[in-house]
Order: structure tokens, then sequence, then C-alpha cells
């Protein structure tokens, strides 16, 4: 299927100034970051807290715009006053309790986008509200509830119904099970699955948890401080990972099969702060395997065992 997203070498820095008199200082949250996204498919963007997946979200949704890079959506440049534009990008935050609107009712939070956005009548609007609310798995009797008297997981379908309710294409997911317990976790992500299946959904999955994205994910992009290091089809990075990163996060999540033994790479020291981003290889003071050089050049993405690898000694 044709491509629905295109983005090319994405930087997004934030000028920040240390105290009241303190020089300005660049947090580099997005250094150069390229994928596209397909129509029914998944890509899932992993890594530590910090390495600048929720400000390519916020790119993405054209809540702001890239400091440089282009980014194309259904063939059209990225732009916040192209209102059609903006439809096609939804998104679902971690936090329901953070997005919804505690004095609004279900059924006013998933009309709202309809009211705004559409002359539907009143009974359209209700009977879609409805519509999707039987679809996400809420009952009827939920349509007159506030958020407040909903659990963490059925919050999150709330969330869900929402950004599906001007039929996107594009859904963005910023940690959205991350709040929830690992039962409700495994719903959302087969009602995800599901809904991306029927409405052929493009995702854009965030996630610091690789193990999370394992089932959903048809590629992955492994971020560190705002640049990918391991990118391409998910089924071959989970089964043979090539930069040492990438095998840290994995032999940080626990493996469903006791007789597959794992070598555990542990992750040493801090993610370092993006106002002062190492040389060379920005992960090159927490490697296992680095040599001088690591700290020196800089590693591009270059094809490695069917997919692409930043690392000079992948
Ligand atoms: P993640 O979602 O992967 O945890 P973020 O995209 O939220 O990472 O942040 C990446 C980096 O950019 C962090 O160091 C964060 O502090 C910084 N950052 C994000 N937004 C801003 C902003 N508006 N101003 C300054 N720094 C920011
Ligand atoms: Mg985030």
């Amino acid at each position: 299927m044709s491509t629905i997203l295109q983005a090319k070498d994405l930087c997004r820095h934030y000028e920040v100034k240390k105290g009241m008199m303190g020089k300005t200082q660049i947090v580099r949250a997005l250094n150069g970051v390229s994928f596209e996204l397909t129509p029914g498919k998944t890509l899932a963007v992993v890594g530590e807290s910090g390495c600048g997946k929720s400000t390519l979200a916020r790119l993405v949704t054209m809540i702001e715009e890239p400091t440089s890079g282009s980014l194309t959506i259904s063939g059209r440049p990225a732009n916040a006053s192209d209102r059609e534009l903006r439809q096609t990008v939804q998104i679902v935050f971690q936090d329901p309790y953070g997005s919804l609107n505690p004095r609004q009712k279900v059924g006013s939070i998933l009309e709202e986008p309809l009211k705004i956005n559409t002359r539907d009548s009143a009974a359209t609007r209700r009977e879609k509200a409805e519509s999707m609310m039987r679809r996400v798995g809420l009952r009827p009797e939920h349509y007159d509830r506030y958020p407040h008297m909903f659990s963490g997981g059925q919050r999150q379908r709330i969330a869900i119904a929402r950004a599906l309710m001007l039929n996107p294409k594009i859904l963005v997911l910023d940690e959205p099970v991350s709040a929830l317990d690992l039962s409700i976790q495994a719903q959302v992500l087969n009602l995800l699955i599901d809904l991306q299946k029927e409405f052929g959904l493009a995702y854009l999955f965030i996630s610091h948890d690789l193990s999370v994205v394992k089932h959903i994910a048809d590629e992955v992009m492994v971020m560190y401080l705002g640049r990918p290091v391991e990118t391409g089809d998910a089924q071959t990075i989970f089964a043979d990972p090539r930069h040492p990163y990438t095998k840290a996060l994995l032999s940080a999540t626990p493996i469903a099969d006791p007789t597959k033994t794992q070598q555990r790479v542990r992750l040493e020291g801090e993610l370092p702060s993006p106002l002062n981003i190492p040389t060379g290889c920005a992960f090159h003071p927490r490697c296992p395997i680095a040599v001088e050089r690591c700290s020196v050049d800089t590693p591009l993405l270059r094809p490695v065992a069917g997919r692409e690898v930043a690392c000079h000694l992948a």
C-alpha cells in the first residue's frame, strides 16, 4: 500500500534560558528523523524517556513545526492551518486523566469534534458517538457518565473513540498503555489492533518499552537522544537486534520463552542531556563495546542484515 505520511530529516530544537540572566542554550530534542507511515501498518518508536518521542508526536500531529526537515501527509506539506489535513492525524496520550475534560460527559466528549468540524445534526452526532462507543467496547449507558467514573483502561477507550470520531487516517499513540496494568494493556492493544484492521489506520506507536510493541509493531524505530539508531522490520529486529542500545533495551525486558537464554546487556549511567549531546556516537559513553572511533565519528544509519543500524561496529 502507498505511503500516507513521509517524514524527512525532521529536527526540533528548543531554545532555553538558564536562570534570569543566563545565556540561551539549545535543547536538541530531535536530530534528523526520517520514516514513512503506511495505511494498516504500525511503526513503533521506542527509546528511553527524554529521547524525543513526544516531540516527534507533536510534529506529526502539527501541534509544533519542525526546526528543519519536511513532513508530507496525504501528499500535502504538513501545515497546521490546513484543517482537513489536521483531521487526518489524531493523537492518543498516555494519560487519559489529563486529556479528558472532567466536566464533560462521555457523549459530549465524543461529539465535540463533530460539533466543531462538521454540520452533523444533533441526532447524527449522537448516533455516531454511540456507534463508536460500541466499537471501542463501551456500553450505551456510559454516554451520560463523566470520565472519573471509569477505570484507566475504559478512559483510554474513551480517548481512542474521541480520536476516531473524524475518521482520521493516522493515529499517533504516545505511550497509550504505559499507565495501565499489564492485563488491561493487552486488552487495549488488542482493541487498537482490531480498529487498525477495521479502519485501515496507520499507527505511529510510541513506547519506552520494547516489549509493549512486540505484538503491534510492523516496523520499529529505536531512538537515542533524538536520532534513530536502529530501524526496520519488527520481526527482524526482535529476533536479532544489532545496535548495542537495542540489545540493551531488549535484554531489559523479560523473555516469555524460558528455554531461550539471553545475554544481558546492562545500560550503564544515565541518558545524557539533549543540551549536551556526546560527540561521535551519542551512545558511546554508555556503550559496552565502544572503541575510540565511536567518540569521534558520528555513525549514520546503514544497511546491516536486512535493517538499518547507526553503529560503526554493527
Ligand atoms: P520523550 O517523549 O521521549 O520522553 P520528549 O520529546 O518529551 O521525550 O523530550 C525530549 C527532550 O526535549 C527532553 O530532554 C525534554 O526535556 C526536551 N524538551 C521537550 N519539549 C521541550 C520544550 N518545549 N522546551 C525545552 N525542552 C523541551
Ligand atoms: Mg513522552
